[in-house]
């Protein structure tokens, strides 16, 4: 395709049509197209799909079907992509939001939820923001308080515009900078602590190519067996979570068992693991007594 010759000629279900056959595949190219004509929804796209499109919506287009071909991985190229009941801005700084964090998301939400009158939660190592956004935005807007950390500075940021596409769900968020407990108040004791930390280990030969080869590796890789950063959280957590306080943890599908004894060593009571929707290991919890 190219901008210039395009500009004014030709409409949305010409260039559905295109980009379908240049990237093989009509869904993604729809979404590609939706983005790119600003419309809000599906709904909207397909109203406009005789509309033409500007030079400025052709050479975005173009340029975001050009960072798909060479492999970047359609989440990053749409800059955008959906975590429960929110969509997030999306960029290489964080993660890509997926469909078993998720259920981790789940998980915390309804430990937060049978807290009450108020409840306090904290979002360890947030990246785009996905999990602890999404329990701020889930849960009563008059009673639940949420922090969320990162230790990297850039991915604070893309949490930060999550926040403020957030609506009024956004004023319950606290940012906070720092490596997992060291970045919260000393002060704060939390209802539910929840994180999607790194637990890949190092070398591994399960990652998919494409995702160590785009997503930050500070957000993947937790030492020789991935569990540096769990095993940092675990031991903190019980200073810094009430009694009968949650810790929800997102774990590696080979970690069920380190995670349970990590969680009993620990102090932690009524410890699980919890399987995600391809049947593997994936959520650990623990209750401090
Ligand atoms: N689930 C990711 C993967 O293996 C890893 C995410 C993480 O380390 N928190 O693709």
């Amino acid at each position: 395709m190219n901008a210039e010759s395009l500009e004014g000629t030709i409409t949305w279900r010409e260039l559905w049509a295109e980009t379908s056959n240049l990237i093989g595949d009509r869904a993604h190219a729809r979404w590609l197209c939706e983005v790119a004509s600003g419309s809000v929804d599906g709904d909207e796209f397909l109203a406009r799909l005789d509309e033409q499109a500007t030079e400025r919506m052709v050479g975005h287009l173009d340029a975001m079907t050009t960072r798909l071909r060479a492999g970047e991985p359609l989440q990053y190229v749409l800059g955008e992509w959906s975590f429960r009941r929110i969509t997030l801005a999306v960029d290489r700084r964080v993660l890509i939001p997926r469909p078993e964090t998720e259920l981790v998301a789940e998980v915390a939400l309804a430990k937060a939820a049978a807290v009450g009158p108020t409840r306090l939660v904290a979002d360890l190592g947030t990246g785009s923001g996905a999990i602890g956004l999404s329990i701020a935005h889930e849960l009563p807007l008059d009673s639940t308080m949420v922090w969320i950390t990162d230790a990297s500075t850039e991915a604070l940021d893309v949490a930060r515009a999550n926040i403020a596409g957030l609506g009024p769900a956004g004023v319950n968020v606290r940012v906070a900078h720092g490596s997992w407990f060291d970045a919260l108040p000393a002060e704060l004791v939390f209802d539910v602590v929840v994180a999607n930390p790194p637990y890949v280990a190092v070398g591994s030969a399960d990652l998919e190519v494409s995702v160590g080869d785009w997503e930050p590796h500070a957000a993947l890789f937790a030492g020789p067996d991935g569990l540096d950063d769990i095993r940092r959280i675990i031991a903190d957590a019980p200073a810094r979570l009430r009694p009968g306080g949650w810790l929800v943890l997102e774990i590696g599908a080979d970690q069920g068992d380190a995670v349970a004894n990590l969680l009993s060593s620990a102090g932690f009571v009524d410890a699980e693991i919890r399987r995600d929707l391809a049947g593997l290991d994936r959520i650990a919890l623990g209750r401090r007594p």
